[in-house]
């Protein structure tokens, strides 16, 4: 497996690119210039990418109908986001977006590729995680960060769900590496010791 990690937009959101031996490869959270997901695609050597979100907040999605995507795959709580640039709150950002693009429903208990799909609500109602048991690789959205844990004050927020959330990553082996939506990556062991 490749991983590449761009940092994009005025929020610094972290947008991973992952290769695997066979089949597409995938974008998690693109979130800001298509230009440069595209060449970091064409430097992995990728063909043919699925687009992956841990969920639909503007600064995650961006770059989404720049990517020559026929679909995004998403948890379905977080189409309306998609479709509603006052929902995603691109518009108090000041910078309106949405995505007509469909979304093909992933969901708790799903795989994709190498990925196991979580469904961590809290920070949005459709918040996902990626999580990959076999290279000990887990894709956290803005549920779990570097010495920090996500927002529920945002609109669908829910700080008792976003509780219930981290309490399950945390549970995931120690030596499982945490790849945030923002800011470094850091891992299971590493946070849970910060409880
Ligand atoms: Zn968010």
């Amino acid at each position: 497996m490749k991983l590449k990690t761009l940092r994009l937009g005025a929020g610094r959101t972290n947008c991973y690119l992952v290769r695997v031996e066979t089949g597409p490869a995938y974008v998690i959270d693109p979130a800001d210039d298509a230009p440069a997901i595209l060449a970091a695609l064409e430097e992995l050597g990728a063909k043919e990418w699925l687009i992956l979100l841990t969920h639909a907040h503007f600064d995650h999605i961006l770059a989404l109908n720049g990517l020559g995507a026929e679909a995004v795959y998403a948890q379905p709580l977080e189409e309306a986001a998609l479709r509603d640039p006052v929902l995603n709150l691109s518009v108090a950002a000041g910078c309106a977006f949405s995505s007509g693009l469909p979304l093909v429903p992933l969901g708790e208990g799903d795989a994709i590729g190498p990925f196991s799909v979580l469904h961590t609500p809290g920070h949005s109602p459709g918040s996902l995680c990626f999580y990959c048991e076999e290279e000990g690789l887990l894709f956290s959205g803005d549920i779990l960060f570097f010495s920090g844990i996500g927002r529920s004050d945002l609109p669908g927020g829910d700080q008792a769900r976003l509780g219930a959330s981290l309490r399950r990553l945390l549970a995931l082996p120690p030596g499982t590496l945490v790849f945030p939506g923002h800011g470094p990556e850091t891992s299971i062991g590493a946070e849970r010791r910060l409880e």
